[in-house]
């Protein structure tokens, strides 16, 4: 079966999520795919408990709640999602993909004049990992860091305990470690919020690191040493993950050792490894898009790439002085839906108005 819709989203993250309202707003029907089995983006799967301060409006909203709430904005305009499946394949059916400008370093995305001189009636035909066929009149990417997972460290037997919860690699819920003794390793933001965020509801924490300094906010940094000299957590350093001890899934505990050789074992329910993230923009790259150090160039005006028919917005999308946040992501869905708007509606004039003044229109 071959669903037709307006918009293909790539990406449900919170910027896709956006992307789906704002098509809405104009009257544009939405089909989003997403890797991952859940709506959300890195806020959901990588910090949603964490309150996030410089959303506008909000002085400070926990990640879940945003998502959520982005989710109700867009549900009305009655989306349909893919989940747990990648686009594997953008192929246009009419007219050809290398038709964009061959990639360039700099950031240089075509003029709207060639832009709008390859622009015809095209339909573009997603096919994602499950065989799902999608074809659209236009394609948002929201695709945020492409592909991502955590970064494993390199000690065998990992697989048995990830798939029991032993290791794990990101905190979906802080009330499932109450009364856990966790072994926390790495030296970036991720592994000091969590210490942080963790000391109160675990029996017995401890922080594995290789070095003494710390890649994370001093002010947190200076929180953590608080909590050490308290005695409510233990720094383990400068030692390095080796091993895992327990059986049947069940972690009994965390082997570590020093350059030099010396190894002791940590007791502990969980490993949370926090060595960042992997992220590979996977199939994207083969799509014929001009790219930037792993990123898509756009048109900052109208986000669309060199591909017409094709944009790209949040973390995913580049421009000369781009900031990876949030809300640039949503100020670059509306601009990218309202071009986008121009390709499935070409016979039909945009009067500008305000959500104020049209409602919703549900
Ligand atoms: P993402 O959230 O990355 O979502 C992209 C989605 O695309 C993913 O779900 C992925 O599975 C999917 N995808 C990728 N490739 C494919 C494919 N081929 N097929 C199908 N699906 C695909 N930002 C702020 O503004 N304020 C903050 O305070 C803040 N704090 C942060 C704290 C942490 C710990 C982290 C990690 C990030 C933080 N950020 C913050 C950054 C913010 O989360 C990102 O800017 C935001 O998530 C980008 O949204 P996005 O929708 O562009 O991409």
């Amino acid at each position: 079966m071959i669903h037709e819709t307006d918009i293909a989203i790539i990406g449900a993250g919170p910027v896709g999520l956006f992307a789906i309202f704002e098509a809405g707003m104009l009257k544009m029907r939405c089909h989003a795919v997403d890797a991952l089995e859940e709506v959300g983006g890195q806020c959901a799967a990588m910090y949603p408990e964490k309150p996030i301060y410089d959303i506008p409006g909000h002085p400070a909203i926990d990640a879940y709640e945003l998502i959520e709430n982005l989710n109700a904005q867009a549900e009305p305009f009655s989306p349909v999602y893919h989940l747990g499946q990648r686009v594997e394949k953008l192929e246009i059916i009419e007219g050809d993909m290398k038709g964009g400008q061959k990639a360039d370093p700099a950031l240089s995305p075509a003029s709207s004049a060639e832009q709008e001189a390859r622009r015809g009636s095209k339909i573009y035909k997603l096919v994602t990992s499950k065989g799902t066929v999608i074809h659209a009149k236009a394609v948002v990417i929201a695709a945020g860091c492409g592909a991502f997972g955590p970064n494993r460290p390199p000690i065998d037997g990992l697989e048995a305990y990830e798939s029991t919860g032993g290791v794990q690699y990101m905190v979906t819920k802080k009330d499932a470690f109450r009364g856990k003794r966790i072994v926390i390793a790495g030296g970036g933001d991720s592994a000091v919020d969590w210490t942080l965020s963790l000391a109160d509801v675990a029996e017995k924490l401890y922080v594995v690191h290789r070095r003494p300094k710390f890649r994370a906010a001093p002010e947190s940094v200076s929180r953590m040493e608080a909590l050490a000299e308290a005695g409510k957590i233990e720094m383990v350093i400068p030692y390095q993950l080796s091993g895992l001890e327990g059986e049947s899934g069940k972690l009994t505990g965390v082997k570590v050792a020093t350059l030099e050789g010396e190894e002791k074992t940590l007791p502990a329910d969980h490993l949370l490894a926090f060595f960042g993230l992997a992220m590979e923009l996977g199939p994207i790259a083969d799509w014929g898009l001009n790219l930037h150090m792993n990123h898509i160039e756009v048109d900052p005006a109208t986000c669309e790439t060199n591909v017409p028919g094709i944009f790209a917005v949040g973390d995913i999308a580049t421009y000369r002085n781009k900031l990876k946040l949030i809300l640039c992501g949503f100020s670059e869905a509306a601009m990218a839906m309202h071009a986008a708007r121009n390709i499935v509606f070409p016979d039909t004039a945009y009067h500008f108005e305000y959500s104020t003044s049209k409602g919703t229109g549900f």
